[in-house]
């Protein structure tokens, strides 16, 4: 049999365990998985002996053309190069906008076919009530199915957050219920807190970073994490919780799960080795919503992973310059840059500290994003048939980070000057090398947009949505 590519001698790591081995690769998918190559050869072969191969990263959280000085298209060709350096082979962007989504959606499908070196799926920020009522059109025309809300009190004109209050996220919830399998994303912080407290700390005239956590307390995150699976519970909407950032809600999430209830918990790099305190070149380069936290938070949510009370992990990637960021604290824009570094934080503080194993990484990043967003089994997983979108990892590989490095439109990293040990070493997307020993390769290869339809692994079963 000829193959296009053969990948020998790897450690191949899937949810169940990691076994040495080759995979035979044909025509974009994966043709074979074998212990020894008996009568095969390839157009290409390549040796990674020592190396762990995973299935490519797939970053459910990616915000294009909406933070950056760059337009959709601009951001689509730079960050998703990006992505290729740091082993994400899928992206799932948020689109934002307001009023209909029809035609807006439609554009930006073809402009990943014309500009997204990988394949990308859309999730909507919903905004309005137009879009509340066009759910079962974005699900049946668009291939959409996740659907992300921000919280905010009907009338408000002192916070800048777009976003629906209670009585719109009921009846939104209440659509999504009827579609199956889709979902509820929600941005979990309570605004009207974090006003009061933010008001203080402006008159004061601080600026640095650890005024930004301070004006956003876990208790605000807490309440609204709280409050949000009450909703979704009695409205029967499977709901994911988005980067969650402090330990003070897992307890009340892990017993919501127990009960069997469709939620599912997101966190994000940042959190996960980031705090509070961390020096950071500029007062604003570690601005984020929700903010850095304590290393307290940190380990909590690293034993969460561990514990499967945490279910994926998310960049909450948002490409901005130095420039655009801007420098006064409350003004600045929030967000961070991460995709690059989304599998490297995973390899180096979670695997090379012993936190959590290979077989978490890969169930976090990519099998279970995978399932959760409708992407099984076309991707998340190194099985035959699979698509071939596979990212080899050099666990000793040490470096220090360095914007250029990441091939991102942002000429900053937060982590800049950390050292990081545990990188990827090479990008294989619908098996073509994208990136190798850190340059991307290959970039007329063009990624497909990836239309959903509801999971079967988010459904309410019967009965349990009455259970205490
Ligand atoms: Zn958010």
């Amino acid at each position: 049999m000829h193959y296009d590519l053969i990948i020998k001698n790897g450690k191949i790591v899937k949810t169940g365990g990691i076994f040495e081995g080759n995979i035979l690769i044909l025509e974009g998918r994966v043709a074979g998985i074998t212990d020894s190559i008996q009568n095969g050869d390839a157009e290409k072969t390549i040796d990674a002996k020592d190396l762990f191969i995973l299935p490519g990263v797939i970053d459910p959280h990616v915000h294009l053309g909406s933070y950056s000085s760059q337009d959709f298209s601009g951001d689509l060709r730079s960050e998703t190069a990006a992505a290729v350096a740091g082993g994400v082979t899928t992206l799932i962007c948020f689109l934002k906008a307001e009023g209909s989504y029809l035609n807006l959606a439609k554009t930006c499908i073809e402009e990943v076919g014309e500009n997204s070196l990988i394949d990308v799926a859309f999730h909507l920020i919903l905004l309005d009530e137009i879009q509340i009522e066009e759910i079962p059109l974005y699900v049946k025309e668009l291939g959409i199915t996740s659907f992300k809300f921000f919280r905010a009190p009907r009338g408000d004109t002192v916070s800048t957050i777009q976003g629906v209050d209670d009585g719109l996220l009921y009846r939104a919830f209440q659509k999504i219920s009827k579609e199956e399998g889709c979902l509820a994303i929600l941005h979990a912080e309570d605004l009207e807190i974090i006003r009061e407290v933010s008001q203080k700390l402006r008159e004061e005239g601080r600026q640095e970073a650890e005024a930004w956590s301070e004006s956003r307390p876990p208790l605000c995150e807490e309440m609204s994490v709280c409050s949000g699976i009450i909703l979704a519970r009695h409205m029967k909407t499977p709901l994911c919780i988005a980067h969650l950032s402090a330990g003070n809600s897992l307890e009340y999430i892990a017993e919501s799960k127990a009960k069997g209830f469709p939620l599912f918990v997101e966190t994000c790099p940042h959190y996960l080795f980031l705090t509070k305190d961390s020096p950071f070149k500029e007062g604003t380069f570690g601005k984020v919503n929700p903010p850095l936290r304590d290393s307290s938070d940190r380990d909590s949510l690293w034993k969460a992973i561990a514990r499967g009370v945490i279910d994926y992990i998310g960049s909450d990637h948002c490409p901005y310059t130095t420039e655009s960021k801007g420098k006064d604290l409350w003004k600045a824009k929030a967000g961070l840059p991460g995709i690059g570094l989304l599998l490297p934080i995973l390899l180096s503080e979670g695997v090379n500290k012993k936190r959590i194993g290979m077989e978490d990484v890969a169930r976090v990043c990519s099998y279970n994003p995978s399932k959760i967003f409708g992407l099984w089994p076309q991707k998340g997983m190194i099985e035959v048939g699979s698509d071939a979108d596979l990212v080899l990892v050099d666990l000793e590989r040490s470096i220090e980070v360095k914007s250029e490095y990441l091939h991102s439109h942002s000429d900053y990293s937060p982590y800049e000057g950390y050292r990081i040990k545990g990188w990827p070493v090479m990008t294989i997307s619908g098996g073509r090398i994208l990136y190798k020993d850190g340059r991307v390769f290959n970039v007329e290869k063009k990624g497909r947009y990836l239309s959903r339809k509801g999971s079967p692994e988010i459904r309410f079963r019967n009965g349990e949505s009455t259970r205490r």
